[in-house]
């Protein structure tokens, strides 16, 4: 089988591998799709090496196509099942997932950089992961694997109570910020609104549900506060820069909560006057990653035609391009870009 192994930042070298063996109770899966987002490309150019274990081979966002196992499948996947895998393998025992933050275990292991991930025709799910094996049927293979991204946005909407809320900003409208604005009318935000400076991403910010797009500018918090009654219930920002916050720090309804959702710059401050915490009781929260139970939600609101992400789905390539699609992620010009590895 074909594989694209990583083994030092910028030394990615597709091969020819044997199809892994299964010991007990492993599960092997056909490879359909694996979708590149921003982690892989901090990896393969080595600005994160925090729990990498080289050489690697990437991918934590995968669908493929259940075809062998040791032993009894898991409960409720059969052979020829389309899935999406949960990439994360959390401890059980460690602070944080005994304090109920699993996706943030401090001994994970995850699919892409310490377990094989999806830049593969085949990989294994070990026994110890087969509960993170999800069905999805009914949706091509690239729909599947944006559960993983999906998945990540309703974690955040989920401990920033998006649910509920009134009228909620997303500021940044790249996939993950598009994949906000869609989780958040699927449930039943009334007032979406989208900033960025990025014109041409304007249209598909609409298409997603916005009911107000705009760039930043002088005029734009009192447009959003006039769309509002009484103003913005949740900001997330989906781009890691603070100035995606400071200018509607302003218009923040009563309770407001204030969600950093993306990957900022090691050593950015966000700066908020205290007493407007403490008088407006403001909520400031965090999101990392994801937890199984998001990947099971967001599957059922993808199969119930509640989330369309079709049109997220950006440029596929086979894997013998991978190169060309590490660029083509880091341009930002395009959608989800992937991997077909039977193209
Ligand atoms: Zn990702
Ligand atoms: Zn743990």
């Amino acid at each position: 089988m074909q594989q694209a192994v990583l083994y030092r930042p910028d030394e990615l070298r597709v091969e020819e591998r044997d199809v892994p063996t299964l010991a007990e109770g492993d599960v092997l899966l056909k490879v359909t799709a694996a979708l590149l987002c921003g982690t892989d490309l901090r990896i393969y150019s080595g600005r994160k090496t925090k729990n990498v274990t080289l050489p690697s081979v990437l991918g934590h966002e995968i669908a493929g196509e259940v075809v062998d196992c040791a032993g009894p499948l898991p409960e409720g996947v059969s052979l020829g099942d389309q899935v999406c895998v949960y990439p994360l393998v959390p401890c059980g025992e460690c602070v944080a997932c005994r304090k109920n933050h699993p996706n943030i275990c401090r001994n994970r292991v995850a699919f892409g950089y310490q377990l094989a991930g999806g830049l593969s025709q085949y990989i294994v799910v070990p026994a110890n992961a087969r509960q993170n094996i999800v069905p999805l049927p009914g949706v091509s293979a690239p729909e599947a694997a944006l559960v993983e991204p999906l998945a990540c946005a309703l974690n955040g909407q989920n401990i920033a109570k998006v649910k509920g809320a009134d009228a909620v900003l997303v500021a940044g409208c790249g996939p993950l910020g598009l994949m906000h604005i869609r989780l958040a009318k699927a449930q039943g935000v009334p007032t979406v609104i989208a900033v960025d400076p990025n014109t041409a991403r304007h249209q598909i910010a609409r298409e997603s549900g916005a009911d107000l797009v705009l760039a930043p500018g002088e005029d734009t918090p009192a447009r959003i506060l006039a769309a509002t009654d009484g103003g913005i219930d949740v900001v997330i920002m989906a781009i890691g820069r603070v100035d995606a916050l400071t200018p509607y720090l302003g218009i923040l309804a009563p309770g407001a909560r204030i969600s950093a959702f993306a990957g900022f710059n090691a050593g950015d401050v966000l700066s908020i006057v205290a007493n407007d915490i403490h008088y407006n009781e403001y909520e400031v929260v965090g999101a990392s990653s994801c937890r199984l139970e998001n990947f099971h939600s967001v599957a059922d609101l993808v199969t119930a035609g509640k989330l369309t992400v079709a049109d997220l789905v950006g440029t596929q390539l086979p894997l013998a391009r991978v190169h060309e699609a590490l660029d083509l992620v880091a341009s930002g010009k395009d959608l989800r870009v992937g991997i077909d590895p039977w193209a």
